[in-house]
């Protein structure tokens, strides 16, 4: 008795089969056959039976071909796993020989006969003989020889006759197809597309619809969105005697789907059909929970549905997708949250490059913060000032930025420096303005004196040319390339409220300005999880006063310069309690590396010299004494509030102030207020001691009671060592992954940019540890830390403030080890609150 090989599967709404067995397009056409959509008959073979033919066994003819007519001509395409692990390109007209040409010439006309019969010898040629394929191109396809021409040459190519027997070209074809599959530069291909190496591959053969003959016969595709908005619109081609993909090939020949004012459509030709197409197209979408393209063919005005397939889209058409399904109660809520990527939504966020732009990269860096723009190179920050107060877009070039570029960068669309990395100054900056910004640009070459920056390949780029900065896969182009409009429209609005619904950590933002803290509030973060407050310092007026507390010599100049500090300081603090209505902000003590507010070059000496009516060589003197080999582990962060308590003094006097003021006119403020750079439990000791006799102070001269909390920023390996010490004095801790990092790892954070790239090349880091957080090594300080920190004061809030708290990996980690929230940058919340919620669900 014959045994039925089980490896060969004709579609029917019950064989056995599965995307993991026979691949996603042999599954998603056994749906098709199941919503009774007229699918020409198809067999689908699984990974194991290709694998066999790829390795040289056999497969059961017969059994492949009795579901089909003798003379029936047939297609073959791929069925891998995931269908964007491509796979070769579909072989159609299988069967074609002498006797179907005359067959075929009688039905359907010699010359649409002979047509198929070349298509298929030259693509059996090339696919399946491997065979040169110019070896038909002297060749006229119109002439009456044509085809024996063609046979000819195959003939004298390949040293036999083209085969005519249907099954002999069949395995001929799924052959080499296998063989395909599993050469190497596929496999690379579809390695980087994330699949496993031992990907496998199914393949369908199907009854061919030939889309040529008598009356209206062709083939097209439809879909009901546009694939770039996701906005419905019947979207699609047809071309009349054609096959498979020619509709969208042959842009001219083809005809739009529907009537409007482009030209001949479908719809107009063939209303029925077209009506029918479209009633398919929408039962697939309903029942296969997707927007599908169908691929169809009509066949003397019948319709045959060939495939199904996912519609290619934008992140931007994703959303609306995911919120279109969800709302037409086609899918839950809580898959359409799971439908979109969390980085994607970038593409929302931000102005993009179009995906269909050409690019012309003259450079490459640290993607650090995402959108692109494009605007004239400048040199300096004046003079990004000087082109915006013109109306002018401009892009501000620096080998690094410091705090007096912080008004360029107001001024620039976009940043790029030859220096640093994910948490440098530029980067920081960048990601609070949401201005799209490359660091660490090192393929290109800095001639800031020259005034001009040049690419790897030569070409010379000067102040006043045009580039396009794209912070979100961290390239530099040159020109003015396509761009597409952030799109923050209700489907995202939508999306959010539904991820929200699910999330179960907390979401907060890094706002340091009244602007940043409004970004905050769009994108509807719970609170402040981070206000650094020595970047207010970097506003004009705040910065000269800030440079004149740092350069006071006697305790009476720098209490002369807090005092005017204060006001502002106040003003900024009780606008920020006003915007966030309520929602707990958290503002981190001055944690300067105090270089950070020092000139670095002569012109910007004489200015402070200027401002602060000192001699030159006073300020050069004091510059040089305060300068410090390794500021970033200098005296700053609470070190500077031991040795200089007079500032904290003022910040704390400041909150409480503003908590007062700001509650008077909004609901009642609990600011929270946070020491940098702790490492030892003595330091929290003493700032608490000064901050509670300042609040005391401020309770007793205004007559009136508050509430404020007080934490520690664990970004020491000390502190998250000793966090049992810690603990007891605190209310929460919030872990600052930037200098955890750094000083985990004993890596600058604004050198590691040189040799990163070279690092995860070579696969010493998995990734930038700046990017996404170091789970092994800095992750176990964080959670010792919790732990530690947890078993000394139960009520602890922990959360991350570092850069990681925006990245989906990281949030997962943090959730794990039981984290309260995170806090990143404004223009990550919402890429923080769908990861978040996605690990919820
Ligand atoms: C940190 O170190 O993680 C942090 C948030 O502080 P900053 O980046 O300001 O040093
Ligand atoms: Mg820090």
């Amino acid at each position: 008795v014959q045994q039925n090989d089980p490896h060969i599967t004709l579609i029917t709404p019950t064989a056995p089969m599965s995307p993991a067995t026979h691949g996603g397009r042999a599954k998603c056409l056994q749906r098709l056959v199941r919503l009774e959509l007229p699918v020409p008959v198809t067999v689908a073979l699984s990974f194991d039976a290709v694998h066999g033919l790829a390795a040289g066994d056999w497969l059961d003819m017969e059994q492949m071909l009795t579901p089909f007519g003798e003379d029936q001509l047939l297609c073959v395409r791929p069925s891998s796993e995931d269908p964007d692990w491509g796979g070769p390109g579909a072989i159609l007209n299988i069967g074609m020989n002498d006797v179907q040409l005359a067959r075929l010439s009688a039905e359907i006309g010699a010359e649409a006969a002979s047509k198929l019969y070349l298509k298929f010898i030259q693509s059996y040629s090339t696919h399946v003989a491997r065979l040169d394929p110019d070896i038909f191109d002297d060749l006229d396809t119109k002439d009456a020889d044509a085809v024996s021409d063609f046979l000819e040459a195959y003939e004298s190519e390949a040293e036999e006759p083209f085969p005519q027997s249907r099954s002999e070209q069949l395995i001929g074809v799924l052959r080499s197809m296998a063989r395909a599959w599993e050469g190497t530069t596929a496999r690379l291909l579809r390695q980087a597309k994330g699949a496993p190496a031992d990907a496998g591959l199914g393949l369908v053969i199907q009854a061919m619809a030939l889309g040529v003959g008598h009356g209206e016969s062709g083939s097209g595709v439809l879909q009901l969105v546009d694939g770039g908005t996701g906005v419905p619109q019947i979207t699609g081609r047809y071309m009349s005697q054609s096959q498979g993909r020619d509709a969208l090939k042959s842009g001219a020949a083809a005809m739009f789907l529907q009537n409007d004012a482009r030209g001949p459509s479908l719809e107009e030709k063939l209303p029925d059909a077209f009506a029918k197409l479209t009633e398919h197209a929408a039962l697939m979408r309903a029942k296969l929970r997707e927007e599908m393209q169908c691929e169809f063919t009509l066949e003397n005005g019948e319709i045959r549905i060939l495939d199904g397939v996912r519609v290619q889209r934008s992140a931007r058409a994703a959303v609306r997708i995911a919120v279109a399904l969800a709302e037409d109660k086609i899918i839950s809520r809580e898959e359409a949250v799971m439908r979109v990527e969390p980085r994607a939504l970038n593409e929302l966020l931000h102005r993009q490059v179009d995906s269909t732009a050409e690019r012309d990269v003259i450079g490459t860096g640290i993607a650090a913060s995402p959108g692109a723009a494009t605007g004239k190179i400048v040199f300096t920050a004046a003079e990004a000032q000087a082109c915006d107060a013109r109306g002018e877009a401009c892009i501000l070039v620096r080998r690094e930025t410091n705090p007096e570029d912080i008004r360029g960068m107001h001024a620039a669309v976009a940043a790029l420096t030859e220096r640093g990395g994910m948490t440098s100054h530029a980067a920081v900056i960048g990601r609070g303005l949401g201005l799209p910004c490359v660091v660490g640009a090192t393929s290109m070459r800095f001639q800031v004196n020259k005034r001009r920056i040049v690419a790897p390949d030569g070409r010379v780029f000067h102040e006043g040319d045009v580039i396009t900065v794209d912070g979100t896969n961290g390239q530099v182009l040159a020109g003015q390339p396509k761009m597409m409009e952030a799109a923050l429209d209700d489907a995202f609005q939508v999306l959010m409220s539904w991820a929200d619904e699910s999330r179960d950590i907390g979401v907060r933002a890094n706002a340091d300005t009244s602007a940043d803290a409004r970004t905050a509030l769009t994108f509807q973060a719970e609170g402040i999880g981070l206000c650094r407050t020595e970047h207010m310092f970097f506003e004009a007026d705040q910065l000269i006063a800030m440079r004149e507390v740092i350069f006071a010599n006697a305790p009476a100049d720098r209490s002369v310069a807090l005092q005017a500090l204060l006001p502002m300081q106040r003003d900024m603090f009780v606008d920020l309690f006003e915007i966030m209505q309520g929602r707990p902000v958290c503002i981190r003590l001055f944690d300067p590396p105090l270089h950070e507010f020092l000139p670095t070059d002569r012109a910007g000496l004489r200015d402070l010299a200027e401002s602060l009516n000192l001699p030159l060589s006073d300020v050069t003197r004091r510059v040089q004494a305060l300068g410090e080999y390794n500021p970033m582990l200098g005296l700053r962060g609470v070190r500077l509030g031991i040795t200089v308590p007079e500032i904290l003094d003022m910040q704390a006097r400041a909150i409480f102030e503003a908590t007062l003021d700001a509650s008077k006119t909004s609901d009642p403020v609990v600011p929270e207020i946070m020491i940098p750079l702790v490492s030892a439990k003595r330091e929290v000791e003493l700032v608490k001691t000064r901050i509670d006799a300042v609040a005391a102070a401020v309770r007793t001269e205004r007559g009136r009671d508050f509430d404020y909390r007080l934490g520690v920023m664990v970004e020491t390996p000390r502190a998250a060592l000793r966090a049992e010490d810690i603990a007891p004095h605190c209310s929460f801790f919030s872990f600052g992954t930037n200098d955890l990092t750094q000083m985990t790892y004993g890596l600058s954070r604004d050198d590691a940019g040189r040799f990163m790239s070279t690092y995860v090349q070579q696969g010493v880091f998995p990734e930038d540890p700046f990017h996404t957080l170091d789970q092994e090594g800095v992750g176990e300080l964080l959670r010792v830390g919790a732990e530690r920190g947890r078993s000394a004061q139960p009520k602890l809030t922990l959360s991350v403030c570092g850069e990681h708290g925006g990245s989906p990996e990281s949030i997962a980690f943090c959730r794990e080890i039981g984290l309260d929230y995170v806090s990143c940058s404004p223009f990550r919340v919402p890429v923080a609150r769908l990861a978040a919620a996605q690990l919820a669900i």
